[in-house]
């Protein structure tokens, strides 16, 4: 039996690479829903090839543009954002993708568990700011979310057969990014340029600039928290420039189990959807003899701030990470454009987790205010 599947973000990395895991495995899914945020072209494209049931581009102004090109298909067409929350709970999805970038991701991942869809989770910022409702929801209504993330994927795959055996201990691996072994006074004059270049991992620019300030392993933890119970103090970042141990588990009893491979987020995507099976892929192998010197080193928490704010905002709870994500979401913008320096983003995070009320039990409801007074002071600080 085929699965049916939404691909929330379906134009972006994460999106693009799901559809060619799709195309690589026609018995196994369909696609009923793709939904973008402006990329109209590439959606025509993808709704023209995978026949989905139903389109959503987020932008309005990209609506007419949409409707247009796909008026001979039997495909039915929306816009908004509104939207989308709502197309994820059409009877026939059995899985959401959720790729979308950043706090857009929240309403309709809430929607989707409500409806009791199993969540194929790429959007991390969703765990970030409101990890304890969403992990109480798929509770509620039976779902499981299954990670995307390479990191999140590996101790998924670790913990595979373990049953009740309780983790001790978890590493998270980091390649390091671009500025690896950087310090304070080389990082004051960084470009976006330099920081869109990412050794190992060909990504959408945010999680890439993340990925150069630390910020996503810091959110990487956060999301781990989540998605495995875990306390703040079992949670630990390692840096391994060559991308190829993907992240470890040690057990009660010492043990530790890696999940390795080559750099290919298809992998994790397709292990999502496919999970407890494994599919078999054409993807390049491993050779260790490409790499005999795999290699781990301490993570710099000075030098990438954010990977400390990151852990404090963890350690605080609350509103906290929904402050630490939304004014990170301004910075990465603004330094997209050039408008705040690399160090200075940490400052203004720093600031913002400082100058915000803080709520130790926020509802939904206080999230999106946390999330729309942090823009509005972060924005300020510029
Ligand atoms: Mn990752």
């Amino acid at each position: 039996m085929s699965k049916h599947i939404a691909i929330l973000g379906s134009t972006g990395s994460i999106g693009t690479q799901t559809l060619e895991v799709v195309e690589a495995n026609p018995e196994e899914f369909i696609v009923d829903v793709l939904t973008a945020n402006n990329n109209v072209e590439l959606l025509i494209k993808q709704a023209k090839k995978f026949k989905p049931d139903v389109v959503v581009i987020a932008c309005e102004e990209r609506y007419e543009e949409l409707t247009e090109a796909l008026k001979e298909e039997p495909i039915k067409v929306y816009t908004g954002i509104d939207a989308i929350a709502q197309v994820v709970q059409m009877s026939s999805i059995d899985v959401v993708v959720t790729a979308m970038v950043g706090y857009s991701g929240l309403l309709p991942t809430i929607k989707a568990i409500e409806a009791k869809k199993n969540i194929a989770l790429a959007n991390k910022e969703t765990l970030v700011v409101a990890g304890e409702i969403i992990q109480k929801l798929a509770l509620e209504n039976g779902v499981s979310i299954y990670p995307v993330d390479s990191e999140h994927s590996a101790i998924f795959q670790c913990l595979s057969g373990e049953f009740d055996n309780s983790i001790e201990k978890i590493y998270l691996t980091a390649s390091g990014g671009p500025f690896r072994g950087k310090d304070k006074k080389f990082l004051e004059t960084v470009t976006s340029k330099q920081a869109l270049k990412h050794p190992n991992w060909d990504m959408g620019a945010k999680i890439t600039i993340d990925s150069a300030s630390m910020m996503n392993k810091g959110f990487e933890a956060i999301e781990a928290k989540w998605l495995f119970d875990l306390k703040p103090a079992q949670v630990d970042v390692i840096v391994h420039p060559q991308s190829i141990v993907h992240s470890l588990v040690q057990f009660e009893d010492g043990s530790m189990k890696a999940q390795m491979g080559l750099p290919d987020m298809k992998l994790p995507i397709q292990f999502a959807l496919t999970y407890p099976k494994r599919f078999k892929t054409d993807f390049p192998r491993f050779n260790f003899l490409d790499y005999p010197n795999l290699s781990f080193e301490p993570a710099d928490y000075e030098s990438f701030k954010n990977l400390n704010l990151a852990f404090q905002a963890m350690e605080k709870g609350g509103n906290m990470p929904c402050i630490i994500n939304a004014a990170n979401e301004i910075m990465v913008e603004a330094f997209l454009k050039d408008q705040v320096g690399f160090l200075q983003m940490s400052d203004i995070i720093e600031g913002c987790m400082d100058q915000l009320g803080f709520i130790s039990k926020p509802s939904y409801e206080d999230y999106v205010i946390t999330d729309t007074e942090t823009r509005k002071l972060a924005l300020s600080m510029l």
